[in-house]
């Protein structure tokens, strides 16, 4: 949460206890432009150093984000409200892995490389790729795991040679700011890392300060709006967005492992997760025997508070949000939702605490079938066949991820290949926002691009290609066809012989049928051979 202290200053608080955790300046949104200027007067002088240079500046950075992780753990579970224990496992150590895995690949994914051309004439040039970062980049983040969502778009774009500009959730600045003084300790040099603070206008204004990428991620109606603005300057975007994630449970499932596994999955963070399992989809032989194990166990699930460190579940981030949460159930349960468990907020634990929340019987009249829920509450639906199975998780207008539980991996397998999102996990839920080896992306409303891995790299770069003269060709062109050297076939002037040549050329090369190639040497090697008038 956030309270206004002076004109241009705000408290950061606590969600579970409604105290400050520190103070911090709004960014004023007018002056973005000035310090797009500035990022960019960086730009030359950080893209301008050696691959292995960058390398030891995030090496160095590395090293004092590992000893700094306690602090960070801390801060994260103070300013997000989740417990410490998620701010270590899905943040801290990510991110420790993060740079783990860039600095340890990034010579190889960003080498050049060399183009081999399939058309014989192309073959008497060579070309290579160079990747060439693309100058300022906008990194625009949620609140909901603001360390891990920031830093894996930060670290790839810096070691690839750009600067980056980034814009926190105004719930979770201090956090950001802790990152830049991370990264100042670590001699980086001014102006490659920015943080700019402040609500929905001073990302607007970042937005339209004519940065070279935008990598935002949050709400799909917000990555709309983006979308919108950056189309206007056809400034490049990476969106990562909402998420309605299905767990999918069959017959043949290990249903204690898969019960914990959705117990953690929909209220790990208060599900406040773009992957949290929001629908969970149990074959009816095992239906009321699962729901008996998911429902006892979330019961004991405990409530992590300002007094209660190091428990389960936590609160909600913000009163918007809470009201958000408890009006989609609320609406449920007036059109008749079968309520297992909560359903109901949890004022005598703290302000912004709502229960584990189980439903069934919910139908496409209810608001919460068909939105991004967010909070801990997730909807039971029984299936009777796998195909079943894959229409209703392919009901959704969002394709993040989804997982498939079941003891026979090849019926997971046809499954999992058929569910329409980003990524399938098969007894598993989750692990993939922390695995950088592995692509992460959403398909339909939940994303445009890929993060992670070499594609999360090749987002940060243009691909040049640089092609030149062959010098062994160039002597085969003067001791057999002086005129190639002069001009291409394909150049000016144009006739008659010309397309014929082409005629003949094209079916030489790909002409399905033998003998039509055989036939189209002669008129291919006149092709070669013609000379253009001078
Ligand atoms: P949000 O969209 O409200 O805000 C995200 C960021 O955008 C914040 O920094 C906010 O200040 C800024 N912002 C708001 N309006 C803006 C505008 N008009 N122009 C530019 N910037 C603007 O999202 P949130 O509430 O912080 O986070 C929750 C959402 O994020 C959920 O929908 C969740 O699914 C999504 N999310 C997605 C992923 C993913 O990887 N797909 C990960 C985490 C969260």
């Amino acid at each position: 949460m956030v309270e206004s202290v002076a004109a241009n200053t705000v408290n950061s608080q606590n969600p579970r206890t409604g105290d400050a955790v520190g103070q911090f300046e709004l960014t004023e949104a007018s002056v973005m432009p000035a310090i797009i200027e500035v990022a960019r007067l960086s730009f030359s002088g950080w893209s301008g150093l050696t691959l292995r240079e960058r390398t030891n500046y995030l090496r160095r950075a590395y090293q004092e984000f590992f000893a700094s992780r306690d602090e960070l753990a801390q801060l994260i579970s103070a300013e997000t409200g989740k417990p410490i224990c998620e701010a270590y496992s899905s943040e801290v150590l990510p991110v420790l892995d993060c740079f783990k895995y860039y600095i340890k690949n990034s010579k190889k994914l960003l080498k050049t490389e060399t183009v081999r051309a399939v058309n014989p004439l192309l073959k008497l040039r060579k070309g290579y790729v160079r990747y060439e970062p693309l100058g300022v980049i906008a990194v625009i983040s949620p609140w909901n795991f603001p360390f891990l969502l920031s830093m894996q778009h930060i670290i790839p774009a810096l070691l690839s040679g750009n600067v980056v500009v980034q814009k926190p959730s105004e719930f979770t600045s201090l956090v950001s700011l802790k990152v830049l003084e991370i990264f100042q300790k670590a001699n980086f040099p001014e102006g490659v890392l920015t943080v700019v603070t402040g609500f929905a206008e001073v990302g607007q204004a970042l937005v339209a300060a004519n940065v070279d990428k935008i990598f935002f991620t949050g709400s799909t109606a917000v990555g709309k709006k983006i979308y919108q603005t950056a189309a206007s300057t056809l400034t490049p975007v990476n969106m990562e967005l909402g998420g309605n994630d299905p767990m999918i449970v069959l017959d043949d499932a290990d249903i204690e492992r898969a019960s914990n596994a959705a117990l953690w999955g929909a209220f790990g963070n208060a599900g406040q997760a773009c992957v949290s399992v929001e629908r969970l989809l149990v074959h009816q032989s095992i239906f009321d025997r699962f729901v008996d194990r998911f429902v006892s166990k979330a019961r004991e699930l405990k409530f992590e508070t300002s007094k209660r460190d190091g428990q389960d579940v936590s609160c909600l981030i913000n009163e918007a949000h809470f009201r958000k949460i408890e009006g989609l159930v609320q609406d449920a349960k007036a059109l008749g939702v079968t309520v297992h468990l909560g359903g109901k907020s949890r004022p005598d634990v703290g302000e912004l605490y709502y229960e584990p929340t189980i439903l069934s019987n919910s139908d496409a009249t209810m608001r919460i079938s068909s939105q991004e829920i967010f909070g801990p509450v997730v909807l039971l639906q029984p299936f009777s066949s796998d195909n079943e199975a894959v229409l209703l998780a392919n009901d959704s207008e969002f394709g993040l991820s989804a997982s498939v539980w079941s003891r026979n991996r090849d019926r997971a397998i046809a499954i999992a290949e058929s569910v329409k999102s980003g990524s399938v996990l098969i007894n598993e839920v989750q692990s993939h926002i922390a695995q950088f080896e592995a692509p992460y992306t959403g398909i339909k409303q939940s994303g445009i691009g890929v993060s992670h891995g070499p594609w999360g790299m090749l987002e940060m770069v243009q691909p040049k290609y640089i092609s030149f003269d062959r010098p062994a060709a160039q002597v085969f062109l003067a001791i057999f066809a002086r005129h190639l050297r002069r001009s291409d076939v394909w150049w000016f002037p144009y006739n008659k012989e010309r397309i014929a040549d082409f005629q003949a050329f094209s079916a030489f090369l790909h002409a399905a049928s033998w003998f039509v190639r055989l036939k189209a040497i002669p008129g291919t090697l006149k092709a070669i051979m013609r000379r253009h008038p001078d």
